[in-house]
């Protein structure tokens, strides 16, 4: 029986860019020793306290069908923090309560866009966002942004960008950034509010990355002026509070878009069990000390990298401003990110992801989660600079 376009083209006409880390899967299964830097997830788990938050809401009941925009309390808190951060008015009536961040971004462009539409987003980008649209039967439109601007993009590309597009409905936007690590100014998003506003888009802002700044300051681009009416924002418990596994995140937008986006719940995932919603509650409720303890072994790599970094001349970097990972140029070394990361993989065992999985923007660069143990994570990224050195050497 033949299948829908839109399911058989999600991934478009190439790979999904994770080539790299399913060869590192087949390494390890087949026993060789692999160090991992590959994707966006924490080498800490859940909190003990939210787990016994979780369990003692199961235990209350909290077990049958929940509140499909969400449970009212934990619409409170999320509204009551985005408020808190970005100044912006908020109430639950601007919360939709989502299984995850990545279904946020699915709601968000499904909301906003019909099939044929064209939606824009900055590359490099996070690797799920095209086939996000191509699910919807979207169009994707790519905007890079060069690594000489540090990765933020220009308005005046972008503005090219749109007037280029057929039908152009939504920007996609995501600050801090997976994978550059580059947090957007206040001039940056400043020029993307100006276009959106311009071409009357919305502005689909993912700022599941909230948390983990570390130089610059997290600006809602929610905040500017005529944007709170065609924003709408992706957050997320997940990298915020190590809860990957629970899959709760929310969209934060104007009212009749959060309604509509109810109605999309209630005919999709019928909302986010009970008990990971309270357990969700619970945490926001801690405050900001365990977000800082959960962001902290980034910042601490960060600077044990970038010790190591400014020993050698051959790997450049951009100091990560914000998220888990380090985008290093590797392009002294004559070859591709794809071509260095498999190389690095079969003759040290070391997995990372090529720049280019992340759009054209990133070729000859290398994405590394700083996602493992300190002394795992130092004795892998120093194998990773004598090997660039190596091939350096050899193209030389
Ligand atoms: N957005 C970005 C930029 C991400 O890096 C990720 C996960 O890595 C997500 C969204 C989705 O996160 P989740 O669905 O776990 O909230």
């Amino acid at each position: 029986m033949q299948l829908s376009h839109r399911i058989t083209h999600l991934l478009g006409d190439g790979d999904d860019g994770w080539g790299v880390f399913y060869r590192a899967r087949a390494m390890k299964a087949a026993g060789r020793d692999v160090v991992e830097l590959t994707i966006g997830e924490h080498d800490i788990r859940t909190d003990p306290v939210i787990l016994e938050a979780m369990h003692a809401a199961a235990r209350a009941g909290h077990t049958g069908y929940a509140s499909i925009p969400g449970i009212p309390a934990l619409r409170d808190a999320v509204a009551a923090r985005v408020q808190a951060q970005s100044g912006v008015p908020t109430t639950r009536a601007n919360v939709q309560i989502m299984p995850g961040g990545q279904a946020a971004l699915f709601a968000a462009h499904h909301a906003t866009g019909d099939p044929g539409d064209s939606a824009l987003y900055v590359e490099p980008a996070y690797v799920t966002y095209p086939g996000v649209l191509r699910a919807l039967g979207l169009v994707p439109c790519p905007v890079a942004a060069d690594p000489e601007d540090g990765f933020q993009p220009r308005a005046a590309d972008l503005a090219a960008a749109v007037r280029a597009a057929h039908r152009p409905r939504s920007l996609l936007i995501n600050s801090p950034n997976n994978p550059t690590g580059g947090v957007y100014d206040a001039a940056t998003l400043d020029g993307i509010a100006r276009v959106v506003r311009d071409h009357d888009l919305w502005l689909i802002s993912d700022e599941v990355y909230d948390t983990q700044v570390w130089e610059g300051a997290h600006l809602s681009p929610r905040a500017l002026p005529g944007m709170a009416e065609r924003t709408l924002v992706i957050g997320s418990m997940s990298k915020s509070h190590a809860m990957t596994g629970s899959r709760v995140g929310w969209v934060v937008g104007p009212e009749a878009a959060v309604a509509r986006l109810a109605d999309l719940a209630t005919h999709t995932t019928y909302g986010v069990p009970g008990f990971v919603q309270e357990a969700a509650l619970f945490a926001l409720a801690q405050g900001d000390a365990l977000e800082v303890q959960v962001a902290a072994p980034f910042l601490r790599r960060r600077a044990l990298a970038l010790d190591l970094l400014a020993r050698q001349n051959i790997v450049r970097v951009q100091p990560p401003q914000g998220a888990m990972y380090l985008m290093l140029d590797i392009r002294a070394t004559g070859m591709t990110g794809e071509d260095f990361a498999l190389a690095l993989l079969e003759t040290h065992g070391i997995a990372v992801m090529p720049g280019e999985s992340f759009g054209a923007a990133a070729a000859g660069h290398l994405r590394v989660a700083m996602t493992v143990a300190d002394e795992v994570f130092v004795g892998a990224l120093a194998r990773l600079l004598e090997f660039a050195a190596e091939q350096a050497a050899r193209a030389a």
